[in-house]
């Protein structure tokens, strides 16, 4: 069962609505998320684009050959990860309005995860090569 999902940044610049096909909250434990998040990312997989209000304050970080960032160019709240030239997204999910039955169920790039935090849920832990197979199409969706 799908789920609809709303959002927004601090300054309530940018918002978002979009669908979301599971309840699933995902943890990247990468060098990357954790430099511009200021730690692991947490975040949604989307199905497609998500809708924006306030497009024009989105900023584009390409961070990969695979990957690119989205924030608010005003508070600089982190707002989504995307495949580079590709409609798939992944939100953040702090911007999420709500958090009502959402269950964190994955984490990824476990192999980059540092030494001081660990979580204490019962997670399918992936490596980061098996992760990002999955969306760049070269590999099979997760159970
Ligand atoms: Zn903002
Ligand atoms: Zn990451």
């Amino acid at each position: 069962m799908s789920v609809d999902v709303t959002g927004r940044c601090l300054c309530g610049a940018v918002a978002f609505r979009a669908k979301a096909a599971t309840h699933d909250v995902s943890v990247c434990h990468c060098g990357m998320c954790r430099r511009w998040t200021g730690g692991p990312l947490m975040y949604i997989d989307v199905e497609g684009t998500p809708s924006f209000a306030g497009r024009d304050a989105i900023g584009i970080y390409r961070s990969s050959d695979t990957g690119e960032r989205g924030f608010c160019k005003n508070c600089g709240s982190v707002l989504f990860w995307k495949v580079a030239g590709a409609e798939r997204y992944a939100l953040t999910a702090g911007s999420l309005d709500a958090a009502e039955g959402l269950t964190f169920t994955k984490e990824i790039f476990i192999e980059d995860k540092p030494p001081f935090y660990d979580f204490a849920n019962a997670t399918e832990k992936l490596y980061g090569s098996d992760a990002m197979a999955v969306y760049t199409g070269t590999g099979d969706e997760p159970k």
